[in-house]
């Protein structure tokens, strides 16, 4: 267990680069404050013993000032060198953290981008802030204070044998008796009854928050406080580990453990009675009663020095939790990119007996799907809801990579394109369209940053943003999200497509992006459509069929199949699944007219 912690710590310290060395300078000097530090308890002996030596006539001992003096500059030596290694170590740790960051961001930026999907990006920040936080809380304080803490403890044992090695060991024995309880209540049966107690933590929380996103569902439904069964079962579960391990586990060893720690001359003074005669008898009083003193005094800081070495084994802790958080965001797939990428001849798509299964469906979304659109056509997916429209558009700008079976861009496997190219070659609007807590201005020029202000006030107006931006108190200004400034869903759609528009890509790919629109928004986003598709390749997905009428190839996938292709006109003589979905669709539309 100690060899794997050790090589967390040294796989964190991997990251520092250069800065490494300034780390091992930095727990040199907190190894040396600690020894300063020391100082001060010998000079408290030393003082001891000349005012023994005079007593009572204290004005004959000249060195006493001395010696304060020595404790007073050995402590703010102790100090000052404390500093300096704390200095030495947050710049190695800030470094490091900071080399955490970029390299994990820069894995991340690697991965398909269909991985943010299922794998939520506030949950990959929070992976990665945690690692650095961690790392930094570990290298720049608890890894030096851990080095301290030893050395400090050695140095202590070693003081406590240098004077009176009966007194020490009198010390001693109540240090070992605490570490003993402290074990105790963690090592054996203890151990395990932890890990219950955090799961129990865990299930807790995880339940709370399914009660709280809930709460909407109870109201609406009139549901009773005892949908949440589970919850409270989790609270219940959590108070019985809590009262388990605080009472019947914690309660004695850490009685044990304080009352030795805090009264750590327990010991002594029975020892000291037992050998005060002796040295009455032999004349060595003085040098017993200063020793004496010392041990009283310093028997106070074990548990302070005890109390450190505790709490520094957290850093291992902290050590194995940032490598794991940080290996779960390394651990993130890596779009592989070639090393002699080819470019697309033209702005065609192909997809040549493309199967996809998506990490840990047992059927495939995808399977065998062929198909291939001419530069400028504009072609349709329709089908039932799970068909794999979404999938087959994602494998185009590569958010994932077809399991078998090529996808070609311009004649050329997209896996051979350079990512950037590509990216550079295909808009895509999207069903949920994330909009950034910026300003509508911004969100869409992040489509094309080099844009001119007025080329994104045309590829808004294009996309029938205009009323939008007349409503909003700082028109195209307005930071969306903020101070009751939100869109609705339709709205987004709209600026997304000005983002596609300004893009001004040559394959365009639009997911259901009529989905939200609501008959005044429809009309709308239909002239933006026809804005951004004219004179490029497109695939469109959409739910409602009046807007593929006029698609130059309409493909019907259902459980991952093409089962029909061809024209609208086509496909209606054929009276299969298309036919069938357009009579559904009329139907629908005349319900709404009556
Ligand atoms: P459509 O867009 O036609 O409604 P999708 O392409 O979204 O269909 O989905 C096709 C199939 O793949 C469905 O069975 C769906 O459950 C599954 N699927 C979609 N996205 C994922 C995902 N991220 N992980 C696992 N399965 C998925
Ligand atoms: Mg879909």
């Amino acid at each position: 267990m100690k060899e794997k912690k050790q090589s967390d710590i040294s796989i964190l310290l991997g990251y520092a680069g250069k800065y490494k060395i300034l780390t091992f300078i930095g727990l040199g000097l907190s190894a040396i404050a600690m020894l300063l530090g020391m100082v001060p308890y010998i000079c408290v002996w030393l003082v001891a013993r000349d005012l023994i030596k005079v007593a009572p006539d204290w004005t004959v001992a000249g060195e006493v000032s001395r010696y304060g003096w020595m404790a007073f500059i050995f402590s703010v030596a102790g100090i000052l060198v404390y500093f300096a290694a704390l200095m030495c170590t947050h710049l190695a740790a800030f470094r490091t953290a900071s080399n955490i960051r970029k390299q994990g961001m820069a894995h991340l930026m690697k991965a398909p981008l269909g991985f943010f999907d299922s794998n939520a990006s506030g949950l990959l920040r929070n992976r990665l802030d945690g690692a650095a936080s961690e790392t930094e809380t570990l290298l720049a304080h608890n890894l030096a204070d851990i080095v301290g803490s030893i050395v400090m403890f050695l140095g202590m044992i070693i003081l406590m044998f240098v004077f009176d090695w009966r007194m020490g060991s009198a010390c001693l024995m109540s240090a070992v008796i605490s570490i003993f309880a402290m074990f105790t209540m963690m090592g054996g049966k203890n151990a395990e009854l932890m890990k219950e107690y955090q799961a129990a933590q865990d299930t807790m929380s995880k339940a709370g928050t399914e009660y709280v996103r809930g709460i909407p569902v109870v109201k609406v439904f009139q549901q009773t406080v005892y949908s949440f069964r589970a919850f409270k079962q989790a609270i219940e579960e959590y108070s019985s580990k809590a009262e388990q391990y605080a009472v019947d586990t914690c309660s004695i060893p850490q009685s044990v453990n304080l009352t030795f720690t805090e009264g750590a001359f327990i010991f002594l003074v029975p020892v000291a009675l037992i050998l005060a005669p002796a040295a009455l008898r032999n004349g060595t009083f003085a040098v017993f009663v200063t020793n004496f003193a010392f041990y009283a005094v310093f028997s106070a800081i074990i548990s302070t020095a005890l109390a450190r070495v505790m709490f520094a084994t957290n850093g291992f802790m902290l050590a194995s939790n940032a490598v794991s958080r940080f290996s779960q965001v390394m651990d993130a797939p890596v779009l592989e990119v070639v090393d002699d990428p080819k470019k697309p001849a033209d702005n065609s798509v192909e997809f040549q007996n493309v199967s996809f299964t998506y990490d840990g469906a047992d059927i495939p979304a995808l399977n065998g799907v062929s198909f291939r659109i001419e530069p400028g056509e504009t072609i349709a997916l329709v089908g039932p809801s799970g068909g794999g429209k979404t999938t087959a558009a994602s494998l185009i700008p590569r958010f994932w990579d077809a399991t078998s079976g090529v996808v070609k861009v311009g004649g050329v496997d997209v896996r051979e394109t350079d990512p950037h190219e590509l990216m550079d070659q295909i808009s895509f609007v999207f069903q949920d369209n994330h909009l950034f807590k910026a300003s509508i201005l911004e969100n869409v020029r992040a489509a094309k940053p080099m844009a001119s202000r007025e080329e994104v006030m045309r590829a808004l107006s294009a996309a029938q943003c205009d009323d939008i931006i007349e409503k909003l108190p700082e028109g195209v200004d307005t930071v969306i999200g903020t101070k009751g400034t939100y869109l609705s869903g339709g709205e987004q759609q709209r600026v997304a497509l000005a983002r596609a528009i300004l893009k001004n890509a040559p394959i365009v790919v639009l997911d259901e992006a009529t989905a939200f629109a609501d008959p005044e928004n429809e009309t709308l986003i239909q002239k933006a459509f026809a804005a951004l598709t004219k004179g490029h390749t497109v695939i469109m997905i959409a739910h409602r069929l009046s807007t593929v009428v006029n698609s130059d190839k309409i493909i019907v996938l259902d459980e991952g199949r093409i089962v029909e292709e061809g024209n609208h006109a086509e496909l209606l003589k054929n009276n299969g699944m298309y036919a069938h979905m357009w009579g559904e669709y009329n139907k629908a539309a005349e319900w709404r007219i009556a």
